[in-house]
């Protein structure tokens, strides 16, 4: 029996998560559960699936579960702050722990995790884009097991060779990782319209339901680009090894490119159960509620490379990665203000590029050498972006 513990647990990868954790109580308990202030739905994972540890951002929240789920049976230890979330990591059994908090607030608890030792499963993509280098090193020194939830990650992890270690690929053949991406909602609409569209659209992946903030970086294609620094950093890539690849069906994952010619990929419905499951059970494979793939009735599947003039938060991503230091930091604090700022309605999609950029000509990115370099960073770029976007870009 493994326990598992959810960060983001009221969330679409928190949802999903317990959803195939459900299936298999044979398997796996719940230890904690974390949430921001969404008090309705933890109260009802809670009744669901008896954590013994609930945590809330703050005491409001906090107050508002325990009086929910007051007199009831096996109500959980309920807990409140930043602090009460890195400590239900550090204090859980060892076993797994799910980093599924949206942004870099995820980034404290998910380093409590991998310290920890525990089976890290990171779809918090964003905490290896700002602090990768150190967050990898803390895994290694931890004894954590790292294993990618993101689609495209969790298809190139099944796709490489068993027992691959970053740093591996020449030696092992690997060529070249081919990243897959969808294009989101706006891939073939007229650009002159851009400008116009609003967050429900941006918000309406044509494949993927999700959180309203990786919705928004899909139809920019941050998403892609925050997933290629993720790409190089977990497998150890060069950047020029690394390829996106629009692929409008959303089936084939990802693939791996070899020195032989063979390149292997993963393919699958796309529900996020299915990277979930894999990472839940490795390597044994579990049951994950997910239809089985029709290939008759999906007939074709396209692939294209991706405009740069459409999609320029891609091409700011890669020179971020290929910069290194604070670049990524940088680039994923402005990308995360510019992204609330149009979903609260006072940025235009098309400015959310022109932020970033105006944010990273202001800041040169220096040399990363620990988290707290990378925290000041990552407030000094929020800080700059609100100023443009108060004053606009
Ligand atoms: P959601 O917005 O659906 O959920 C976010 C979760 O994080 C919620 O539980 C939320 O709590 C919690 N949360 C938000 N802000 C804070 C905070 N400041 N402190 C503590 N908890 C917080 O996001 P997703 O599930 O879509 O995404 C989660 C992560 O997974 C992201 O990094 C995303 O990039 C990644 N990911 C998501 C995929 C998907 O299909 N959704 C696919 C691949 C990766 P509350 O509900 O209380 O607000």
């Amino acid at each position: 029996m493994r326990e598992v513990t959810v960060l983001g647990a009221t969330g679409s990868i928190g949802k999903s998560t317990l959803d195939v954790v459900g299936r298999h109580p044979e398997r796996f308990r719940v230890h904690a559960l974390t949430a921001n202030r969404n008090v309705e739905a933890m109260a009802r994972l809670c009744r669901e699936y008896r954590p013994r540890v609930a945590v809330m951002a703050d005491e409001v929240s906090a107050r508002g579960l325990r009086e929910r789920l007051a007199g009831e049976a096996a109500a959980p230890s309920v807990l409140a702050g930043e602090a009460a979330v890195t400590d239900a990591v550090a204090d859980a059994p060892r076993g797994i722990v799910v980093a599924a908090i949206v942004g870099a607030a995820g980034l404290r608890p998910t380093m409590a995790a991998v310290a920890g030792g525990h089976r890290v499963l990171l779809a918090n993509k964003e905490s290896l884009v700002v602090a990768g280098p150190l967050l990898l090193a803390e895994a290694e020194r931890g004894g954590a097991e790292l294993l990618p939830v993101d689609s495209e990650h969790n298809a190139i992890y099944q796709c490489l060779p068993a027992g691959y270690r970053r740093g591996e690929a020449e030696r092992r053949g690997v060529n070249r990782i081919l990243l897959t991406a969808s294009g989101g909602p706006f891939r073939e609409r007229d650009p002159s319209t851009l400008h116009t569209v609003t967050p429900e659209q941006a918000c309406s992946h044509p494949n993927w339901s999700m959180g309203r903030k990786i919705s928004v970086d899909s139809a920019t294609m941050m998403n892609k680009g925050l997933e290629f620094i993720e790409a190089c950093l977990l497998f150890g890539m060069e950047p020029d090894a690394v390829d996106v690849v629009i692929h409008p069906q959303s089936v084939v994952h990802s693939l791996v490119s070899y020195a032989d010619g063979s390149v292997l990929a993963q393919l699958g419905n796309p529900d996020m159960r299915t990277p979930i499951a894999h990472a839940l059970g490795a390597p044994d494979r579990l049951a994950a509620g997910v239809e089985p793939l029709d290939l008759f009735a999906l007939a074709r599947l396209d692939f294209e490379r991706p405009d740069p003039a459409r999609f320029p938060c891609l091409s700011l991503a890669e020179a971020a990665m290929r910069e290194g230091g604070t670049a990524p930091a940088l680039l994923n604090a402005a990308n995360e203000v510019a992204v609330a700022g149009f979903l609260d309605g006072t940025l235009a999609f098309t400015r959310i590029a022109a932020v970033i950029e105006a944010t990273l000509a202001r800041l040169p990115a220096e040399p990363a050498e620990s988290l707290e370099q990378l925290m000041l960073a990552d407030a000094r770029a929020r800080e700059i972006a609100t100023e443009w976007l108060r004053q606009g870009v």
